[in-house]
């Protein structure tokens, strides 16, 4: 287990001590987490539906980087043709963030691309799912909560149809919704009666918003009516300094990515790192969570995501802070959040230690 060698040693240059920091990933799609040889193991299994050429184009990522969308619908549309494919991606989502100092994920899957697409019945499909956590905590020790995440493309019904389908087959495991996919005319608000019935059944919340450039309008939509516990993005809230404000003061976490193509695609390189929103959010005070939404198709990892928040000015206690914002937006037990707030503040302060290079 890599991260344990790397506790062992004396010294830690900069990448071995984000590697080896305690974290939690709050934001990472499954289907954006597949293997590249999975993908085309898969591909191979399924009579080779995807050419070779075009998984390439899916797994590089260029100066101007595509969305991976149409990756994810590749997904449903021709290659999980079972549980056992489920599993597979999950088992090994959870060994590579194990891989990179991960202890905890919630990771989003959009059941209604696979029920409908795929063919695979909810209660499989989420029974493959889970027990590939189980088996993930038993072999790596790495805790893994599953959100099914409403597909915004498809009708509000849908939606309130997945998380009917949850109720019916409810697993500890499985801890509350997303919604994701493309936001453009798809607004928060549409999907009022599946956060209704999510939190009326005890689930959690969250929601893709403002992200591709949409407006702060569907952050503002998510957070006062559809009541979500944290918002996944977010960027445009600092468009409205009054309404950052207010989330600021309602403490709400964000779970912030800095691969996100938009802002690769939108922002001057030379000036990228500067004029990114995160920059400015943390500036304004809020609490953001750094994550790897696809990691494999952004080609980054956790130790990835966290090192390039450093590249938008921020140093070694701001790490030790985003540690925290995700500890209090992690839908966990307040004793659990309480215990790991100590016990990975010790962990880190011990790395840190070890570091070798200057504190910026
Ligand atoms: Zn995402």
């Amino acid at each position: 287990m890599p991260d344990h060698n790397i506790v062992a040693e004396d010294t830690l240059n900069l990448e071995q001590f984000v590697r080896a920091i305690p974290k939690m990933e709050l934001h990472c799609h499954l289907f954006g987490a597949v293997r590249r040889q999975t993908f085309v193991d898969l591909s191979v299994k399924a009579g080779n539906r995807i050419s070779h050429e075009e998984i390439d184009a899916f797994y590089t990522r260029g100066e101007k980087p595509v969305g991976v969308l149409r990756v994810l619908r590749a997904l449903d549309a021709h290659l999980i043709q079972g549980p056992v494919d489920l599993h597979r991606i999950t088992y090994e989502y959870l060994e590579d963030v194990h891989n990179h100092g991960v202890r905890y994920t919630e990771f989003f899957w959009n059941p209604t691309g696979t029920v409908r697409v795929s063919g695979i019945g909810y209660a499989s499909a989420q029974a493959a799912i889970v027990l590939a956590i189980r088996d993930a905590l038993r072999d790596f020790g790495v805790i893994g909560r599953l959100i099914p995440s409403i597909d915004r493309e498809a009708s509000p019904d849908e939606a309130v149809a997945m998380v009917g389908w949850m109720r019916e087959h409810r697993q500890p495991e499985v801890i509350g919704i997303g919604m994701d996919y493309r936001e453009n005319d798809r607004p928060p608000e549409l999907f009022w009666k599946a956060y209704r019935d999510a939190r009326a059944a005890g689930f959690r919340t969250t929601a893709h918003a403002g992200e591709f450039g949409m407006p702060w309008l569907n952050v503002e939509s998510a957070i006062e009516l559809l009541k979500v516990d944290r918002i996944d993005h977010g960027y445009t809230v600092i468009d409205n300094p009054a309404f950052l404000e207010k989330c600021v003061k309602m403490n709400k976490i964000f779970t912030v990515v800095p691969t996100n193509s938009y802002y690769l695609r939108t922002l001057d390189p030379q000036r990228w790192a500067l004029d990114h929103p995160i920059r400015a959010m943390v500036r304004a005070g809020l609490r953001v969570h750094p994550n790897t939404d696809d990691p494999t198709l952004h080609l980054v990892t956790p130790t990835r995501a966290w090192l390039m928040m450093m590249e938008f000015g921020f140093g070694i206690d701001d790490m030790r802070g985003f540690m925290l914002n995700g500890l209090d937006g992690a839908w966990i037990e307040d004793d659990l959040r309480q215990r790991w707030r100590l016990e990975w503040s010790a962990d880190f302060d011990t790395l840190r230690s070890k570091l070798t290079v200057q504190e910026g």
